[in-house]
């Protein structure tokens, strides 16, 4: 049997089952199918977990807003051609003004920090969501995961003093680093990306090099210990603040930037955003905008392209499909045409029907594979990418183990039953790459 690797994430994405797009729903709008589902609710979790451990508190705003939110923020000078046309409710009063569907969720985060008055001991403030935001793609541009007209980010927004920004910048890049080495994804090098000597930045001189000098005193710190170059590019920073790019190598061995820790001094100037310092005067506060796992689904079709489509264990649509055979041949092994599902006794069934029911009460997931042929199945359960194939026959039963396969590594073992469900619920809690015997 012969698994044709594929880099392409719609291709993958069609054998392992994760999303399907509906011409109904249109185009750019995929649905998350179960197995796609259960690598995002992995990922979510993962984010919403590593967001709480550095601080942030967890809010909740609505993916839609007034026009005048984003012409304030200035979103809609810039990007009006990438939103989706404004709704009107009704032309008079207060909803005079129409809806849009937001294309960041930053202001929304910008009028939560505004909902109460701050002191300098207040801060630093994080917000995390979770949370859809739009673009407008033409239908031309559409592909996949990788350009959707739903974006679901993983999104927090910090707003601290300028004395705080290197402690900020430390813990979100830190952050940063910890989820892509969790999701396997090895990073290239970090670039500080600052100003030039053009006049074409907002803010004071005297606020870019503060900040500028504390990425990179972080970068100093971080990248060195963590095996990794980083470089600063002049002229690069966007021009509301400095930031920090993480990059990587996708599949094909293109550089990408996959996480960025972005300073800005923009909406906090265009939203009024204070607070009182020690000697009672009003400061403008410093916005941070990061995130770890960043937009779903170009994460989850970065991973299916990195990883060809065998996911991190603990990321994995199946983590073990049960295959129960008939009793064969001590000879044959789990070799094509053998164990046929036929004549697989009650015992059998009932075994692995336990097993199964055992496994998925630790939280794992399961695919029990019964009818066919055991080559058949076992060419099934390596296209849908299961991370491990378990052989469940009388002998197995008789030896109180699974034969287990890693299709992945090739490595085959004999598991003792009472262990299993242990190693594989530790594997998973500690979001493993690998199961380790
Ligand atoms: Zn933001």
């Amino acid at each position: 049997m012969n698994d044709a690797v594929t880099l392409d994430h719609r291709e993958l994405g069609r054998d392992m089952r994760i999303f399907e797009s509906s011409p109904l729903v249109g185009p750019g709008l995929p649905l998350w199918l179960p197995a796609g589902a259960a690598v995002r609710y992995e990922l979510e979790q993962y984010a919403r977990e590593v967001a709480l451990r550095t601080g942030c508190e967890p809010v909740y705003s609505p993916v839609l807003g007034k026009r005048s939110l984003f012409e304030r923020s200035g979103h809609w000078a810039k990007f009006a051609d990438d939103m989706f046309p404004p709704m009107v409710i009704d032309g008079a009063g207060p909803d005079a003004d129409p809806l849009v569907l937001r294309p960041a969720n930053c202001p929304h985060h910008a009028q939560i920090y505004a909902s109460e008055p701050r002191s300098y001991r207040d801060l630093p403030v994080r917000y995390s969501e979770l949370a859809p935001m739009f673009r407008a793609e033409r239908s031309g541009v559409l592909s996949g995961l990788s350009r959707v007209r739903q974006i679901n980010l993983d999104d927090a927004h910090v707003f601290c003093r300028p004395d705080q920004v290197a402690d900020e910048v430390r813990v979100a890049l830190s952050a940063v680093l910890e989820v892509l080495d969790t999701l396997g994804i090895e990073v290239l090098y970090l670039r500080l990306s600052g100003r030039d000597d053009s006049g074409r930045w907002l803010g004071a001189p005297e606020q870019w090099a503060a900040a500028e000098e504390a990425l990179r005193a972080v970068l100093a710190e971080l990248a060195a210990p963590a095996g990794l170059d980083w470089h600063a590019e002049p002229g690069e920073a966007a021009f509301y603040g400095p930031k920090i790019d993480v990059q990587v190598l996708d599949a094909r061995g293109h550089e990408e930037t996959l996480a960025t820790v972005q300073l800005d001094f923009n909406q906090p100037e265009r939203f009024d955003l204070t607070y009182v310092a020690a000697s009672g005067a009003r400061e403008r506060v410093v916005m941070i905008h990061r995130g770890t796992v960043g937009a779903m689904e170009r994460m989850v079709a970065f991973l299916l392209e990195r990883h060809a489509g065998r996911l991190p264990f603990w990321l994995a649509p199946v983590q073990v499909c049960l295959l129960p055979v008939a009793d064969r041949p001590a000879a044959a092994g789990q070799g094509e045409g053998q164990g046929d599902g036929q004549g697989v006794g009650s015992l059998v069934v009932d075994r692995v029907d336990e097993l199964a029911a055992d496994l998925r009460a630790r939280g794992l997931r399961v695919r029990v594979e019964r009818e066919g042929s055991l080559g058949n199945r076992i060419r099934l359960a390596r296209k849908s990418r299961d991370a491990l194939l378990g052989v469940l026959g009388p002998r197995e039963i008789e030896a109180g183990v699974l034969a287990v396969t890693d299709p992945g590594s090739g490595v085959k073992t004999s598991v003792p039953l009472s262990a299993l469900g242990d190693r594989l619920a530790e594997a998973a809690r500690r979001r493993s790459a690998r199961v380790v015997w």
